[in-house]
């Protein structure tokens, strides 16, 4: 006999879980498949920062800035630990500063501030590393994301009712009507939040939208002689990649020194973020590679550009490598999100970018909007 729900959702990664809270909130009666046994991909792999300074201008910045409000209220509800608030990103170089401060006349910089050198080091003595100021963004918050999902995903099951059913793979969706590897289930609606799985459900819509998935290195490290994060930890190599500052006509002057400086580290992808967990070790990444099937392999000279850039902004190198892992992430450099319709009572949702779950809780209110009206 086949069970019967107003919303299914597949995908039980962040984003899959925003879109069942937004439509239990509304009142409906929700179920998840996962096709793992827990959230495994993305969501479970990343270092958890909500994101909001370095989101495009716009409707994207005005997106984080709600999903960061939901996240923060989540969390509370939760049990989920916000392990850091806020975002210092170390300037290297004096054209880093000067787009840390052009950003600042930007209406996007609200709560932000630089700090020059010799003020930068009295307030965060722990960046020891050479620098020319230290920018502040108070909107930032870390959670600790493995752990986190399987909390939101027991709150949404015991304070929502929404049910959830891992280790079952949805194969089609035939009108009201889910296949899964565990039999038929109907459900008036369906939102598809797949990831970086653009091959199983409406493979040939997606096929269409210049996707393709990045791979990205992290590790866990700790400093023997102790280390103190002030927020997220992220430099020079972060602002190309973030369009709230690439978008500025500084940032040119600062590519045109990284690419002659730092040209391994671009030619990876490296990006510094560095975020504390509550025992002092810090989550550390990241590099990106895009291919259409990641390799598997984590090369230690990806991981030695990372951990060089932490040491240059730290003044020194963490002895212990904990950990290490791959994470893989659909992107898109045209589409950071994808909403689909592929018929009336079905969306896709897919967040394109290294930073889906920074969005995902407005996006999740935003598709079971346009879903329900
Ligand atoms: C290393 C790394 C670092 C990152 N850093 C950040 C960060 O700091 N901040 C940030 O905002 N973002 C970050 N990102 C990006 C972010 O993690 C992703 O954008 C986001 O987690 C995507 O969420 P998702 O739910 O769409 O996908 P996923 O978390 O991949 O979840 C998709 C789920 O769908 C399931 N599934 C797929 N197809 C089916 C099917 N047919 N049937 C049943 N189940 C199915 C999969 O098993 C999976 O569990 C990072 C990503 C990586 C890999």
């Amino acid at each position: 006999m086949s069970e019967h729900f107003d919303l299914a959702v597949v995908g039980g990664g962040v984003l899959g879980l925003a879109h069942a809270l937004a439509a239990a909130r509304s009142g409906r009666r929700v179920v998840v498949f996962d096709r793992e046994a827990r959230a495994n991909g993305a969501s479970a792999r990343m270092p958890g920062v909500v994101s909001v300074t370095g989101q495009p201008a716009g409707a994207a910045w005005r997106r984080a800035r709600r999903s960061r409000d939901i996240w923060a209220e989540v969390a509370a509800k939760a049990a989920v630990r916000v392990e850091q608030e806020g975002l210092a990103i170390v300037a290297r170089r004096p054209e880093s500063a000067a787009v840390l401060q052009s950003f600042l006349a930007t209406d996007m910089a609200e709560g932000c501030q630089f700090y020059p050198a010799e003020q930068a080091r009295a307030l965060f003595p722990e960046f020891k590393g050479e620098m020319t100021g230290v920018f502040w963004s108070p909107h930032e918050l870390r959670v600790e994301a493995r752990p986190a999902m399987a909390k939101i995903a027991a709150w949404l099951s015991e304070a929502h009712g929404v049910a959830f059913r891992w280790e079952t793979a949805v194969t089609a969706i035939e009108g009201g009507r889910l296949v899964t590897s565990r039999g038929p289930v109907v459900a008036e609606a369906t939102v598809v939040c797949a990831g970086d799985d653009f091959r199983t459900l409406y493979a040939d819509r997606l096929a269409g939208q210049s996707l393709t998935r990045a791979k990205a290195h992290m590790l866990r490290v700790r400093y023997d002689d102790g280390f103190e994060a002030p927020g997220v930890v992220a430099s020079d190599l972060s602002l190309p990649r973030l369009p709230g500052f690439a978008d500025l006509p500084e940032t040119e002057a600062l590519l045109a020194r990284l690419e002659a400086e730092q040209p391994e580290h671009l030619a990876h992808g490296v990006a510094l973020v560095a975020a504390q967990s509550a025992d002092g070790s810090l989550v550390v990444g990241a590099s990106r590679a895009f291919d259409a099937t990641p390799d598997p392999f984590q090369p230690q000279s990806v991981d030695d550009l990372i951990l060089d850039e932490l040491a240059a902004v730290v003044g020194k190198r963490p002895k212990q490598v904990l950990s290490r892992w791959t994470g893989t992430y659909a992107f898109s450099a045209e589409r950071p999100v994808l909403l689909d319709a592929p018929a009336p009572n079905v969306r896709v949702a897919l967040a394109a970018s290294g930073a889906g779950a920074s969005a995902a809780f407005a996006l999740g209110e935003e598709t079971i909007a346009d879903l329900f009206g």
